[in-house]
């Protein structure tokens, strides 16, 4: 089985349909989506619309999920995110708004190898940077491939051993600077990894970020990058009225 693994697309329709041009419906069997689908792009409802299309096997709410449809109240948000995520309650469809406030919270466990998380498994909302927070959330995961977002920045972090086990997680240095790097499942070894940001990458490169997981021959996942429309979706964010950070932080990737 292959799996396309999407995350943090915030809103933005034309990173989506890049990476859904670079990883057509033929590259996979099924689709995995680790939250926020929204806040900060322009495009709530055509992101929301066109992930339901994929009928994904399991999506999970991430924290500008839970804001843009009000469980959550913006509060822990900085001005411009929770600017947004106003922004992003007034233009969702009844609908779109039902179908986030319905999104499970992570994990949620795939199958015996694979969870999906926002943040951590223990705490949907906190980040993963460094080797620290990888501990914690290696004590924390269930499977020996955990799958995760949040951060923006594509990630790998390995641990020999078994759960909660001694052992000190390594962190592969930051990850995709061609436009493909293949990980290799190997037994006995747990993993976490970030696919990056299909909609907001914060490594640096602007490309779209996402992953592909197939367990059919060997194991493995491949973290991908496409180059998308940046402009375009940089003048959907002004003409809506969106901060005009948020459209240049789309063009150097932070
Ligand atoms: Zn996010």
């Amino acid at each position: 089985m292959r799996y396309l693994i999407l995350s943090d697309i915030h809103g933005n329709i034309d990173a989506l349909e890049a990476v859904l041009e670079a990883a057509p419906a033929s590259a996979w069997n099924r689709v995995l989506v680790l939250g926020d689908l929204v806040g900060y792009g322009a495009e709530p409802n055509a992101v929301i619309d066109r992930v339901r299309e994929l009928h994904p096997l399991a999506v999970i709410r991430g924290n500008h999920d839970k804001a843009a449809c009000g469980i959550d109240d913006a509060e822990n948000f900085n001005h411009i995110a929770r600017l947004a995520a106003t922004w992003t309650f007034t233009a969702l469809s009844a609908g779109n708004r039902d179908y986030l406030r319905e999104l499970p919270t992570g994990p949620i466990a795939i199958d015996e190898r694979v969870e999906i998380c926002h943040g951590t498994p223990f705490d949907e909302d906190h980040y993963v940077f460094d080797t620290d927070d990888a501990l914690m959330a290696f004590e924390a995961a269930t499977r020996p491939v955990c799958l995760f977002g949040h951060t923006h920045v594509p990630a790998v972090f390995e641990k020999e051993g078994d759960r909660g086990g001694p052992g000190t997680p390594r962190m592969r240095g930051s990850v995709v600077t061609g436009d493909a790097v293949r990980v290799d499942i190997a037994p006995g070894v747990r993993y976490l990894i970030n696919p990056g940001s299909v909609g907001q990458p914060r490594d640096g490169d602007p490309r779209a970020a996402f992953a592909i997981y197939d367990d059919a021959e060997g194991v493995s996942l491949v973290l991908r990058r496409v180059e998308y429309a940046v402009g375009t979706a940089q003048r959907r964010i002004l003409s809506a009225g969106l901060p005009p950070s948020l459209a240049n932080r789309l063009a150097i990737g932070r």
